[in-house]
């Protein structure tokens, strides 16, 4: 009977707007998944100690000076440079 080809052709067609339809909303999924991390603030969570005020902040917000091979932190420029200009401050006398 030619009307099984047709409904048989039209379920085909149902079926293939189905799975378009699964298919967009799984590559919408994918594109709003893969936004999303960019969105929030790449943080380690790695907290560092100002040595200068004694401050702690994230390690990613931090000044970075290497100093005979070991590394110091600080929150800021100023910070940076009395501790640069002063050396330790546990060395220092008041
Ligand atoms: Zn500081």
């Amino acid at each position: 009977m030619w009307i099984r080809g047709l409904i048989r052709l039209f379920y085909y067609a149902v079926m293939a707007y189905l799975a378009w339809s699964v298919y967009r909303l799984f590559s919408g999924a994918r594109r709003r998944g893969s936004r999303r991390p960019a969105d929030k603030p790449r943080l380690s969570g790695t907290m560092v100690k100002d040595e200068v005020c004694g401050i702690y902040l994230p390690k990613e917000n931090a000044l970075r000076e290497t100093i005979g091979g070991q590394e110091h932190f600080f929150c800021s420029r100023e910070c940076r440079s009395k501790f640069l200009a002063g050396g330790d401050p546990k060395d220092r006398t008041q």
